[in-house]
C-alpha cells in the first residue's frame, strides 16, 4: 500500500482495545507521562461493557457497590482525558512489526500507521461481531439492531426482541414502560438468561414473550414497519415493529493478533508476571490475557493494565522507575 505520511502517528504507548482494561492503561499511561494512543474496532469506547450490556449494574467493581456499566466507561474516559489520548475508533488493529532497532509499528484497516516504543494488547475476546438474524435481512439501519445503547431512542416504538439469552431478557426489561410495546421472541421454550432476569420478565404484565416462535420475515417499504413471526405449527402473526433487536450471542475473534508471533493459548494471549508477552516491547492485560489462575472479571484487568503499562515504563525510559508513585503525591 502506498505510504500515507498525513496519516502516521507518532506516541510513546499504543493501546489495542478500548475495553475497561485499555481504558484505565490510557489513563496509567497519562498518568506516567506517556503519549499513549487507543486502537479499537469498534466505534465506541467500552469493549464488552458498552456493547452488550451498557445498562446493567456491575456490583464487583472495587469501591463501587453497584456502578451502571455505561457510567464505569463514562467514568474511565473521565479518568484518562486530562492525558489527552489518541483515540483511534472504528478501526481495526491489523499489523504489528518491531524494527532492528525495537521500535514498534501498528497499522490499522483504516490506513493509519502508529510507531511507538510499546505496546499493551487489551484486546478481551478479540473483535467481536454480531450474529445475524437471517430474517433481518436487508433491515440494517433501518429499524434492524444488534444493540440497544441508548434505550430512550425507541420511546413510542414497537420494538420486537430476539434472542433467549441474558442480553435479550435484559434489553427486554429495560425497554419495558420505556418503548411502546416490548415483544420477546425465543425459538425455545427455556431460556439461558439468568433465572431472576427470566422471572421478572414474565411477570411483568407489559412485556409480550412467544417461546417457541420464530421470526420468519421483516417487512416495511423503506424503513422495518412489521414482522412475521409463526410457532413450531407453522401459525403465523404479524406484530407491528419499528425495531428489532437481534440478541442472539456474538462471534469473536482475535483476528489478525493471531498472525503477530505471540504465543498465545486458546486464543489467549500468554503474559509471566509483568504481564509481557513473548514479544518483546509488546505488553497484555484483561480478558485477553492467559497465566495459570487467570480469573476474567473487570477488576482483574485493571490490575493487570497498571502493571503492564508501569512495566513498559521501564521499558520505554530505563530510567524511570518501575513503581509510579502515588496518585495521592500529583497536584490535583
Ligand atoms: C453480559 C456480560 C456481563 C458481564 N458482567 C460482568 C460483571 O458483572 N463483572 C465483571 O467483572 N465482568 C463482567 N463481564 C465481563 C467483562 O465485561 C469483561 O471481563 C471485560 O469487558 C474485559 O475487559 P477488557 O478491556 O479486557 O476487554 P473487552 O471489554 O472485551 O474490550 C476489548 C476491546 O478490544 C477491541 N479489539 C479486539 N481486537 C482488536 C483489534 N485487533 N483492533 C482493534 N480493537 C480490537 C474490541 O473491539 C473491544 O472493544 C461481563 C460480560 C458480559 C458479556
Amino acid at each position: 500500500m502506498a505510504d500515507r505520511p498525513h496519516q502516521d502517528r507518532e506516541v510513546d504507548l499504543v493501546i489495542v482495545g478500548a475495553g475497561p482494561a485499555g481504558l484505565f492503561a490510557a489513563y496509567y499511561g497519562g498518568f506516567r507521562g506517556l503519549r499513549v494512543a487507543v486502537i479499537d474496532s469498534l466505534p465506541q469506547p467500552g469493549g464488552q461493557v458498552m456493547a452488550m450490556y451498557p445498562e446493567k449494574p456491575i456490583h464487583d467493581i472495587a469501591g463501587f457497590p453497584s456502578v451502571r456499566g455505561r457510567d464505569l466507561i463514562d467514568g474511565l474516559m473521565r479518568q484518562a482525558a486530562p492525558f489527552d489520548p489518541l483515540y483511534l475508533l472504528g478501526q481495526q488493529a491489523t499489523g504489528l512489526h518491531r524494527d532492528v532497532h525495537g521500535i514498534l509499528t501498528l497499522t490499522t484497516s483504516a490506513g493509519v500507521r502508529v510507531t511507538c516504543r510499546a505496546v499493551v494488547l487489551t484486546a478481551g475476546v478479540g473483535t467481536f461481531s454480531p450474529r445475524e438474524l437471517p430474517a433481518g435481512g436487508s433491515y440494517e439501519d433501518r429499524g434492524l439492531v444488534y444493540f440497544v445503547p441508548r434505550p430512550d431512542d425507541l420511546a413510542d416504538q414497537d420494538v420486537v426482541i430476539v434472542g433467549g439469552g441474558d442480553s435479550a431478557v435484559d434489553w427486554a426489561l429495560l425497554l419495558d414502560g420505556v418503548a411502546r410495546s416490548v415483544t420477546l421472541v425465543h425459538r425455545r421454550a427455556r431460556f439461558r438468561a439468568h433465572e431472576h432476569s427470566v422471572a421478572r420478565m414474565l411477570a411483568s404484565p407489559s412485556i409480550e414473550v412467544l417461546v417457541d416462535h420464530e421470526v420468519m420475515e421483516a417487512t416495511g417499504t423503506h424503513m422495518l414497519e412489521s414482522v412475521r413471526v409463526a410457532d413450531k405449527r407453522g401459525n403465523e402473526r404479524r406484530l407491528k415493529c419499528q425495531t428489532l433487536v437481534a440478541a442472539l450471542g456474538f462471534v469473536a475473534d482475535l483476528g489478525p493478533i493471531n498472525e503477530w508471533g505471540l504465543e498465545l493459548r486458546d486464543r489467549h494471549i500468554l503474559v509471566d508476571t509483568t504481564m509481557a508477552t513473548s514479544l518483546p516491547g509488546v505488553f497484555a492485560a484483561g480478558d485477553v490475557t492467559e497465566y495459570p489462575g487467570k480469573v476474567r472479571l473487570i477488576a482483574v484487568g485493571f490490575g493487570e493494565a497498571a502493571t503492564a503499562v508501569n512495566n513498559a515504563m521501564t521499558l520505554i525510559d530505563p530510567e524511570a522507575s518501575l513503581f509510579p508513585g502515588h496518585s495521592t503525591d500529583q497536584p490535583c
